[in-house]
């Protein structure tokens, strides 16, 4: 392997314990920053994410309040809920577990939610935000992204940035937030021709596909910075991301593991987004 190691989950060491610091200071201010998680469902893995957030929450000293309401919740119980924990002004953050269940419009529940605790910003009102440079919430995946790549130090103005996914709480806003340091972006998606063309032009790559392994070395410029944020089980059944790591070590400059990389800088920002809405929430906005 050459290229250099960008430890996700060293960072997010560091920043869950500057988000510590912050909450004490609220705290002892009189205002415990508060974030309600909703659970829907009995999903083992909608399960474990809730719990390490919970866990994070605790660590970092912030109050969590876990919802766990039944498989069989009606949309309008699900949707009334959401409007009480919007009312609550002793919660500054509200994240509602997804998938949901087939009967529960997920649209219509991050809709409900009110933009101000959107902390996962997902709502229309942050992603318009996040598009015209206004004061939202960034998406967790693709904020934690852009401090892996400032922790590294990878210059950004002008640089060629590439991102293979365009989904809506990855891969566009990941574009975005690229394009506001400066970056020259390219998505790539499903239908796009000759990926590699694309991939090989880049200096910093971003993989959120969920294809195990499908970015290989011959897809990648020589030095280029890669960011994987793919999670995916390989033909072992361990995790493994969107990047063929063995291979794509030996050409790229930088590298994200999996696990190591995006994962926790991903729960990381979380509790960064969290106590930015309790930050605001103390200072009298929304
Ligand atoms: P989605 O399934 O919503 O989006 C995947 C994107 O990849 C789509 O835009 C799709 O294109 C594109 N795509 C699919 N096949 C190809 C292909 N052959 N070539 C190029 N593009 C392709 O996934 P998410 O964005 O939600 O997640 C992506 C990955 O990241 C998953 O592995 C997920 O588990 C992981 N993830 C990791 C997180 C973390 O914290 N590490 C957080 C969130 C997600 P099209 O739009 O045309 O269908």
């Amino acid at each position: 392997m050459t290229a250099k190691l960008i430890d996700g989950a060293a960072l997010a060491r560091s920043i869950r314990q500057q988000c510590a610091a912050r909450a004490k200071t609220l705290t002892e201010a009189g205002r415990q920053p508060g974030l309600a998680v909703v659970l829907v469902g009995d999903s083992p893995a909608s399960a474990v994410y809730v719990r390490h957030k919970i866990n994070d929450c605790k660590e970092a000293g912030i109050r969590s309040v876990l919802d766990h309401l039944p498989a069989d919740t009606t949309e309008q119980a699900l949707l009334a809920r959401v409007r009480e924990l919007n009312e609550d002004p002793s919660i500054d953050g509200i994240l509602v577990q997804l998938p949901l269940p087939k009967q529960i419009s997920e649209q219509r529940v991050i809709a409900t939610i009110a933009a101000h605790k959107d902390v996962d910003g997902f709502h229309v009102a942050n992603a318009g935000a996040l598009m015209t440079g206004a004061t939202g919430f960034r998406p967790c995946t693709p904020y934690g992204v852009m401090k892996l790549l400032e922790s590294a130090g990878v210059p950004l103005a002008g640089a060629e940035a590439v991102v293979v996914g365009r989904s809506n709480i990855v891969g566009k806003p990941q574009a975005m937030l690229l394009l506001q340091s400066d970056a020259t972006v390219t998505i790539c998606h499903s239908r796009t021709r000759n990926l590699a063309e694309h991939t090989r032009r880049a200096d910093v790559l971003v993989a959120a596909v969920g294809r195990a392994k499908m970015i290989t070395a011959d897809m990648v410029k020589p030095g280029a910075t890669i960011i994987d944020v793919g999670m995916n089980r390989d033909e072992n059944g361990k995790l493994c991301g969107d990047v063929d790591f063995e291979s794509v070590a030996a050409v790229a400059g930088a590298i994200t593991p999996v696990p190591g990389g995006v994962g926790p800088m991903t729960r990381a920002m979380l509790l960064v987004n969290t106590l930015e809405a309790a930050e605001r929430a103390s200072a009298g906005g929304t």
